[in-house]
C-alpha cells in the first residue's frame, strides 16, 4: 500500500470509527470554523489593502484587538447618548452612521441597529446561527455569547436566561430578543441608572460594561 492509499483509508475508518458526538456539537464546530476562515480572510484583505507586512500585520491584530476594538467604545456610545438626546436620536435611527461620529466602524459594524432599554421594554441580543456580534463596539464576543445553550435558550426563555446572569425582569417588561446575523448587528442601549445625574461622559461609560449592551445585564452604578 503506498502512502498515499495509507492515508486515505485511515481518514476513511476514523470518520466511521468515531464516537458518536451530540449532532449540533459537530454542527457548530464546522460552523465556526467557517466563519473563523471568512474572518481571517477578511481580515487578511483588510490588511493587505493597508499595506502592512505580515509579522506587523499580526502585531497590528493583536494591538486592535487590545486596545482599539472593545466594549469600551460602546460604552462611551452610550454616555453620549444618555447625555445627548440629539445623538442618541441619531443612533436610534442609522447606529452604523452614528457610531461613526465617535470614529467606531468598519468591518462587522456596517449595519449596526441600536435598540433602546426602557421601564417598559428589555431587548437582548443573540446570534442563533452562529456568533454575529458589532465588533467595532463590543469587540469580540465572550464565549457564552458563541454557546449553542445561550444561542437556543435566551430564544425560547428570555426571562430564565437573563436572570442566570442576575438580571430579573417584572412581568410588565417586554422583552425582545434579537437575531443578529451577517447582515444586521445589535446593539443594547441600557436604561441610565438612577443616581448618575451629572456624571459626565467618562464617568458614565465606566459603568456601561459589555454585557448590558449584549441586553443580558442592566447598567449599575458602581
Ligand atoms: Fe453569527
Amino acid at each position: 500500500m503506498s502512502e498515499h492509499d495509507h492515508r486515505h483509508d485511515h481518514d476513511h475508518a476514523h470518520a466511521h470509527e468515531a464516537p458518536p458526538s451530540p449532532y449540533h456539537r459537530s454542527e457548530r464546530t464546522s460552523e465556526r470554523n467557517a466563519e473563523l476562515t471568512e474572518r481571517v480572510a477578511k481580515l487578511e484583505a483588510l490588511l493587505t489593502e493597508k499595506g502592512l507586512v505580515a509579522k506587523d500585520a499580526l502585531d497590528k491584530l493583536v494591538d486592535v484587538y487590545e486596545h482599539d476594538l472593545g466594549p469600551m467604545n460602546g460604552a462611551k456610545v452610550v454616555a453620549r447618548a444618555w447625555v445627548d438626546p440629539a445623538f442618541k436620536q441619531r443612533l436610534l435611527e442609522n447606529a452604523t452612521s452614528a457610531v461613526a461620529e465617535l470614529g467606531f466602524g468598519g468591518l462587522q459594524g456596517e449595519h449596526l441597529v441600536a435598540v433602546e432599554n426602557t421601564p417598559q421594554v428589555h431587548n437582548v441580543v443573540v446570534c442563533t446561527l452562529c456568533s454575529c456580534y458589532p465588533w467595532p463596539v463590543l469587540g469580540l464576543p465572550p464565549a457564552w455569547y458563541k454557546d449553542a445553550a445561550y444561542r437556543s435558550r435566551v430564544v425560547i426563555d428570555p426571562r430564565g436566561v437573563l436572570r442566570e446572569f442576575g438580571t430579573e425582569l417584572g412581568d410588565d417588561v417586554e422583552v425582545r430578543v434579537w437575531d443578529s446575523s451577517a447582515e444586521v448587528r445589535y446593539l443594547v442601549l441600557p436604561e441610565r441608572p438612577a443616581g448618575t445625574d451629572g456624571w459626565n461622559e467618562e464617568q458614565l461609560a465606566a459603568i456601561v460594561g459589555r454585557d448590558a449592551m449584549i441586553g443580558v445585564t442592566r447598567a449599575l452604578p458602581a
